[in-house]
Parts: structure tokens; sequence; C-alpha cells
């Protein structure tokens, strides 16, 4: 059932921070600026608010956001973790924040706002028509290296290849309804890949594209490592069909094998030849070996994530509140 819209929503932007100091300063003055022209427009409500998370930032990235809050304690909030725990987490503490002070919808982006900031007018529309997920997507990825953008897009195949059809180029920019932040709220899973998760639950959901701007201050907070662990943590939390293309293969492997057993015994008493077979040996256990290795690989990743879980530990420690 469609919820009545309020006229004026409380917005809440979401900004996960990771070593930003240099560039916040004016990510902070570009939204507040955003926020009072929406506010003026009567777009969105009085106190809709930023919240700035640090992610366990080694540098001054928490002094800047305190300076802003003691300026601008109603346009400003900010969460910090006791440590680093990722772009993912950040967001998500982001959001369990805005639900808790109060909002109606959340907005995330980046703290190098390299996504089009204007694009949340058009969010906003498609929320006021009745959409609950709001998911940008960009036009294109100029911005990115070539590694970044050929391992995107290979991700981006896999998981659609796996049945979870998230949509391509859609970077954790979208806006989420009151109630998506409830649902999302009732997932306890330590590791949530936000991409699917807000795909999976099946709520309402309107694209809409924004355009990629190039990073003005600093360099990407991605390590290759933390990119391809969150590639793998979108695969194996979402998608369980990697273990059954294994046991489908462990069930072609034995026919294969029963085959060749089979053609070995009729050549030796049959047709009493003893096979040559020794390139034949040396390719099957190359072939069997890696095989096999691949997939224990694979059910290792699920059994640490099962791992990971069954720890219940907490998703995140917050080591400062500013409301
Ligand atoms: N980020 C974070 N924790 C991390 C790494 C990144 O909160 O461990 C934040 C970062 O501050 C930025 C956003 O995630 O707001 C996206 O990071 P970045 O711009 O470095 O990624 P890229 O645009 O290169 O994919
Ligand atoms: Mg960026």
């Amino acid at each position: 059932m469609l919820e009545k819209r309020p006229e004026k929503p409380r917005l809440s932007i979401v900004i996960p921070c990771y070593n930003e100091e240099q560039g916040l300063p004016s990510t902070f003055d570009t939204l507040l600026k955003l926020i009072k022209e929406m506010i003026i427009k009567g777009k969105i409500a009085r106190d809709s608010y930023i919240c700035a998370v640090d992610d366990g930032s080694k540098d001054g990235t928490w002094e800047v956001i305190s300076k802003y809050h003691r300026k601008n304690p109603l346009h400003i909030k900010g969460v910090k973790f006791i440590r680093n725990y990722g772009n993912q987490k950040a967001i998500m503490a982001g959001l369990e924040e805005s639900r808790k002070v109060g909002c109606d919808c959340a907005v995330s982006i980046d703290a190098d706002l390299q996504q089009d900031e204007n694009a949340i007018f058009t969010f906003l529309e498609k929320y006021k028509a009745g959409a609950e997920i709001v998911c940008g997507i960009r036009t294109d990825r100029a911005t990115d290296s070539f590694f970044k953008k050929t391992t995107a897009m290979m991700f981006y195949k896999v998981m659609n290849l796996l049945g979870v059809k998230i949509p391509p180029n859609h970077s954790d920019y979208r806006l989420v309804s009151k109630k998506a932040l409830e649902i999302l709220e009732r997932y306890t899973e330590t590791h949530l890949f936000l991409r699917g998760f807000f795909h999976e639950v099946g709520l309402k959901t309107e694209y809409v594209k924004f355009n990629v701007k190039s990073r003005k201050f600093g360099t990407s907070k991605f390590s290759v490592y933390q990119l391809f662990a969150l590639a793998l943590n979108g695969i194996t939390s979402f998608s369980i069909i990697p273990l059954r293309i294994i046991a489908i293969l462990g069930f072609l492997t034995v026919i294969g094998s029963v085959c060749l057993g089979l053609e070995t015994v009729y050549e030796k008493y049959i047709l009493h030849i003893t096979p040559p077979g020794w390139a034949t040996v040396v390719i099957l256990l190359a072939l069997f070996g890696g095989l096999q290795i691949f997939c224990l690989g694979i059910i290792g990743e699920y059994i640490g994530q099962v791992y990971s879980e069954v720890k219940a530990r907490p998703r995140y420690i917050l080591d400062e509140e500013l409301r």
C-alpha cells in the first residue's frame, strides 16, 4: 500500500568519509547550499540535514565534521566509528543514524561529490510519486581507470548470471524511504551488501541517470583489495549458485570418469591393447587438481561468510555521535 507522502519530506543526506579532511569543507558547503535551496523551493522540510560518518579516518575529518556541527547543529549531524570498517558499513551507519534521528527519506552520496548532487531533485520527485528506492545510475565511467571499468563490468555480469540482477553502474548513490530503512533494520547480518539488499527487498524502485565528475581533492580511498572483498561479499551473500555449479561439475566429472574407466577396461580386456595414455593422465591430473582447489576456494568463501555471520559480532562500534 502506498503511504501518503509528506508534502515536504525531512531529508537526510548520508556521507561516508574516510580521510576526507581536504575535500569535506567544500562538500559541506555545496550540500548546505543545496539543502537551503530545496527548503526555499518548498521541496523538503526545514529540519532536513546532512549525516556525515567518519569511518575511522586518520586525518582531521572528525574535526571538520565537529566544526560544521557546532556552527550548524540543525543541518549537520555526525557519527564517528571507533576504527575503519569500510564504506558499506559507513553508509549503513549513516542510514541507521538517520532513522534514529528521524527522516522521511535518506540519500547516500560520496564525500568527494563525484556524483552530481543536483540529481537529488529528481530523486525527490520520484520519491514523491511513490518510489521507495531511487537508484542513481552513472551515465558513463569515464572518470574510472581501465582496471576499475573492466573489473566493475565483470562483477555486474557475474552477478547477473548468478541471478542477482542489480542495476549495473549503480554506485551507492540512492534515495531510500523510511519504509526501506525500517526493513533494513530487520536485516541483522553483519556484512550486508547494500546494493544486493535494496534490490532484494522488492520495494518499488526507480532509476535516475546522473553524470560523474572527477575527484577534486585527494585520491580514491578504495584499495584493490577492498574492491575485491566487496565484490566477493556481494556474490556470496546474495547467491548460492556458485555452490550449485560445483555440485553440477562434480556430477559431470563422475559421469566422465565412469565412461573413461569403461573405455580403459574395454581396451585392455577386449581389444588387448594397453592404452598409451600418458598425456591423458597428466592433463586429467592437472585439470582436476586445479578444479578441486578452485572449488574448495569457492566453498571456503561461503564457509568464511557463515563463520563471520555466526559470530554475530556488532556491525560497527560508534565512538561519538553529534545530533
Ligand atoms: N569510504 C569510506 N571508507 C573506506 C573507503 C571509502 O567511508 O574505507 C568513502 C569515501 O570517503 C567516499 C566513498 O566511500 O566518500 C567513496 O570512496 P572513493 O571516492 O574513494 O571511491 P571511488 O569513487 O574511487 O570508487
Ligand atoms: Mg569517489
